[in-house]
């Protein structure tokens, strides 16, 4: 056999389970470690560039070198004090969900090649559509994150209704800015709306704007809300605005990247009244339900819309042609070539159960009480914003100007927690997210002392 990139079994047996003692050693001693460590370019460029390698080398010190320098400098996304931007608070079981879709180079792509991921694929979109309260009906996909998926989302909704003025609040992910300039979406018909005092959406605001559009000739077409808005975690009135959508004919696009799937537990259910009702639906499973990287999902009420936006049929794909009753992902986003990213969702359901997810979420909610409770009982600081599905603001009182933000990257250079300083209404202020579920009451109680220090 000439196989120049091929490993005697023996040998990948003895790479792979150190990899796997690797990996779980790492997790293990986590919490006592850094929550972050950020190395210097020239120290990183020096230790992992160099020359082109042209001959083989030690596989062991290869894997040595990534483990000690590359991994070892990176935001730790799983780590207790980690509460900077949005955590990654990967569960172990969905890591073994990637590392076989890995080794057995699944592609997810045409019924052809892949009828067995892709099965999981809309077994896992149709648990999530269930669990945010959408019809039977909708149609899902797995892409890289929360801002492909709103790519994706808004060149459906497009295609399906035509041009027309997408309304948004000015606390909206730049996700959706951002895909709105990558389809070359007409600035005159983007109207950013300033969010009201809760970081929310004014309801009265964009049935005038919608209305002061018509009169000018314009056509209303879609509102992209937010359900967890990434400053605050505010959520807008998806209810309301399903109903004003519903009354004007208008795409409801909702962002629930992060927030959606606070939906899993009754204090997030009891904010996220309208998730249901979206036409498309954004939530990253690689946020808050405990996945790896990278793992964002698009949901569409309406079937077939994905599938007229994307489907193509080339000769060299005749083949791979879809039959009735069967599905190809290629014809429901811009990827053709994908690997499966419902692996690690199922099994981490099958393994833990959605139960188990419903406790993990609702613990993230209640981090984020009891971190907005030590705030309050401390003098030198003030919420700026309560907690909100794990997301807390406050600001050091009588802080100069900047001190936010050198207050956060102490910390970060400490490595002992990672926070986030951001701006809420103006004000400078430091924000948590408290969705890691292994994060604990002495973690929370520290971090902040450190930030009051
Ligand atoms: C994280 C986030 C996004 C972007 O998702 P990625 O997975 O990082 O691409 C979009 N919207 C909100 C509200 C987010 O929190």
């Amino acid at each position: 056999v000439i196989d120049p990139l091929g490993l005697p079994p023996e040998e990948m047996r003895r790479l792979g389970h150190r990899v796997v003692d690797v990996v779980v050693d790492h997790l293990e001693g986590l919490a006592d470690g850094p929550a972050i460590r950020i190395g210097d370019p020239a120290e990183l460029a020096a230790a992992l560039g160099g020359p082109l390698p042209e001959e083989p080398g030690d596989p062991d010190a290869a894997l040595e070198t990534l483990v000690a320098v590359a991994l070892a400098h990176m935001q730790f996304s799983n780590h207790p004090r980690y509460f900077a931007r949005i955590p990654g608070p990967a569960a172990f079981a969905g890591v073994l969900g990637e590392w076989l879709g890995v080794g057995y180079n699944a592609m997810s792509t045409s019924w052809h090649g892949a009828s067995g991921p892709i099965a999981v694929e809309l077994a896992v979109c149709g648990w999530l559509a269930e669990l945010c309260g959408m019809p039977p009906s909708t149609e899902g996909i797995l892409l890289s994150g929360g801002s492909v998926a709103t790519l994706t989302a808004l060149a459906a909704a497009r295609h399906a209704c035509g041009p027309g003025v997408v309304y948004l609040a000015d606390e909206a992910h730049v996700a959706i800015t951002r895909a709105l300039t990558t389809l070359g979406w007409p600035e005159e018909e983007v109207r950013v709306l300033p969010s009201d005092s809760d970081g929310r959406l004014p309801v009265a605001a964009a049935r005038a704007a919608m209305e002061e559009d018509r009169t000018l000739g314009r056509r209303p077409g879609f509102v992209a809300a937010t359900a967890g808005t990434t400053n605050t975690g505010a959520v807008d009135p998806l209810d309301e605005l399903a109903s004003l959508c519903g009354e004007e004919g208008l795409w409801l696009h909702v962002d629930g990247a992060f927030g959606a799937a606070a939906v899993l537990a009754p204090a997030g259910r009891a904010v996220l009244g309208g998730l249901g009702r979206a036409d498309s639906l954004v939530l990253d499973p690689h946020k808050w339900l405990f996945q790896p990287y990278d793992a964002g999902c698009l949901l569409v009420r309406r079937p077939g819309v994905l599938e007229a936006a994307f489907s193509v049929t080339p000769n060299y794909l005749a083949d791979v042609r879809v039959r009735p009753g069967e599905v190809a992902l290629r014809d429901r986003s811009p990827e053709l070539s994908r690997r499966s990213r419902a692996l690690k969702l199922w099994l981490t359901l099958r393994v833990h159960g959605a139960r188990a997810m419903r406790e993990a979420v609702a613990r993230g909610i209640a981090l984020g009480e009891e971190a907005e409770a030590l705030v309050r009982e401390d003098p030198r600081l003030e919420v700026v914003s309560p907690a909100q599905l794990g997301v807390v603001c406050f600001a050091v009182t009588g802080a100069e100007e900047g001190e936010h933000a050198r207050r956060a990257a102490a910390l970060a250079a400490d490595g002992y927690a990672d926070v986030t300083s951001t701006v809420v209404r103006g004000r400078p202020v430091l924000r948590l997210c408290t969705i890691n579920p292994r994060t604990t009451a002495e973690d929370l109680r520290e971090t902040i002392e450190r930030l009051a220090a």
